[in-house]
């Protein structure tokens, strides 16, 4: 079907002012949080469940690819129209529909943005904890598209710990309902988890049941400095074994404070530090203040030379504001910055680390590594100029060699953050080829004409 075809039959559907297709609109939504590109042939800003359906319905019919997109902040270029189509933005499906005390679950609209869900929920005492650095501006939708995980994750998991029921709209436009607001609940393949995660290929969520927990009363902080790499990560086991459960524990190493320093002037301890610990703990506000103190008192016996605290919600906000900046601060010091996203047991951040930076000397870029140590997630934030040939051949080597040394130490290329474009080609270094064999006999039955955010995940066979 030609281009001026689709369209005419996408402003049928979807009302004329909400299908885009100007040079100008397709450019708009050509990438996302990556340097990736692709072209639509036009975008449908959906509005309901019915619009999102019948739009599948004509892309199945046509075999036109379909790609949903929440804010576009993917940085595995997850979000990217790769092979064409239809950009399937859901940003203005963003109601939140019922917030039930009783059950403690929010539903909503995937357009949802995710900090106004947080807002929502806290201002009636309950506490949504999925938190990615991204959370002002990624949305509901995006975050069980790629299963985001964020700060909170050692103590409250991630996005999937939260989701108990979806409604999703199939490829082929039908319309299915999976969980529900129930904790428990045993029938059949658990088809509400196999969605989080699955990165827009399998289904469209158009509403989601998200699971709340009552809101922790106090938060606090503690911000260490140590000379040694070693001793910093050993804060990791420190703290867990004493029977504290930190929200989060946090590192930032000298090149994030370098940049830290240069962008805020804070008075890290840039000389004498290979890297800065964070540890945040919540809950009442007597067991905050103790536990700031036990932390404290951990991270000073084993070699911290500067150990700062901060016992109310307010302090530790100031606290935390080295780590709160530490994207934008290193991204500053480079035309491109590739957030690499590592997972590793704990018991292998220190050598990830070390691995990194090796790499990083042998293909000559320079990195700066940040992560949230306390699950063994290190973000790798390599910097380098897009517009620079060499780095550009290089960087797929690096990357490559960076998700070898993850997986060669027991652990995984993507934590976080997907596989989207960017990392399919490492998905037959992290899974059994039978695995990814079964993988793609899912997508099949779910999107037999391959239409779904096609290109994303597996490698071309
Ligand atoms: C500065 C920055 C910091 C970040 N920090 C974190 C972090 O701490 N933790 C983390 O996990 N991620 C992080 N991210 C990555 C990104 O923000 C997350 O992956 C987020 O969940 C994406 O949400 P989004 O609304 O932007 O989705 P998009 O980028 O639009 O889409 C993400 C994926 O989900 C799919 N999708 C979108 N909507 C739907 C839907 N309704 N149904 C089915 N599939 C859908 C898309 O096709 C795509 O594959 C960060 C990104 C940036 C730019």
């Amino acid at each position: 079907m030609p281009k001026s075809e689709i369209v005419a039959q996408l402003e049928k559907i979807a009302g004329k002012r909400n299908v885009l297709s100007t040079p100008e609109d397709m450019a708009a939504y050509s990438t996302d949080a990556t340097w990736l590109e692709g072209k639509a042939v036009a975008i449908v800003c959906a509005e309901s469940v019915q619009v999102v359906s019948e739009v599948m319905k004509l892309a199945n019919h046509q075999r036109v690819p379909v790609v949903p997109r929440g804010a576009g902040t993917s940085i595995a270029a997850g979000a990217i129209p790769e092979e064409g189509g239809i950009v399937l933005d859901l940003t203005r499906m963003n109601k939140i529909l019922e917030i039930d005390q009783v059950n403690m679950t929010a539903t909503v609209e995937p357009g949802v943005v995710t900090a106004h869900l947080q807002e929502a929920v806290e201002r009636v005492g309950l506490f949504y904890p999925p938190d990615p650095a991204s959370f002002k501006q990624s949305t509901i939708g995006g975050n069980i598209g790629s299963n985001a995980g964020g700060m909170r994750g050692l103590k409250y998991g991630v996005t999937r710990d939260y989701v108990l029921g979806l409604e999703v709209v199939l490829p082929s436009g039908e319309v299915i309902h999976t969980g529900g607001k129930v904790l428990k609940m045993v029938t059949g393949y658990n088809l509400t988890q196999l969605m989080v995660g699955s990165e827009g290929t399998l289904g469209i969520v158009t509403k989601a049941t998200l699971r709340l927990i009552p809101k922790p009363k106090s938060r606090g902080a503690v911000m260490a400095a140590f000379t040694r790499l070693d001793d910093a990560a050993r804060v990791v086991t420190e703290v867990l074994s004493s029977g504290i459960t930190p929200f989060t524990i946090e590192i930032l190493d000298k090149v994030c404070m370098e940049c830290i320093e240069a962008y805020l002037h804070i008075g890290l301890p840039v000389e004498e530090a290979e890297a800065v610990i964070f540890v945040g703990l919540d809950g009442d506000p007597q067991a905050v203040a103790q536990e700031v103190a036990e932390a404290a008192q951990i991270c000073r016996r084993i070699g911290a030379f500067r150990v700062e605290e901060a016992t109310n919600p307010e302090e530790a906000e100031k606290l935390w504001t080295a780590r709160s900046v530490v994207a934008g601060a290193v991204g500053r010091a480079a035309p491109t910055m590739l957030v690499e996203d590592a997972s590793v047991p704990r018991s292998a951040v220190v050598e990830m680390v070390r691995t990194t930076r090796e790499l990083g000397k042998k293909y000559g870029f320079v990195i700066a590594i940040t992560g949230h140590i306390g699950d063994g997630n290190v973000h790798p934030l390599i910097l380098f100029d897009s517009g620079d040939p060499k780095q550009v051949e290089l960087l797929p080597q690096l990357a490559r060699d960076i998700a070898t040394a993850a997986i060669e130490l027991g652990g995984s290329p993507s934590a976080e953050h997907g596989i989207g474009v960017f990392k399919r080609d490492f998905l037959p270094l992290a899974e059994e080829p039978k695995t990814i064999e079964l993988m793609r006999q899912i997508k099949r039955v779910f999107d037999p004409n391959n239409i779904l955010n096609p290109s994303k995940i597996f490698p071309p066979q």
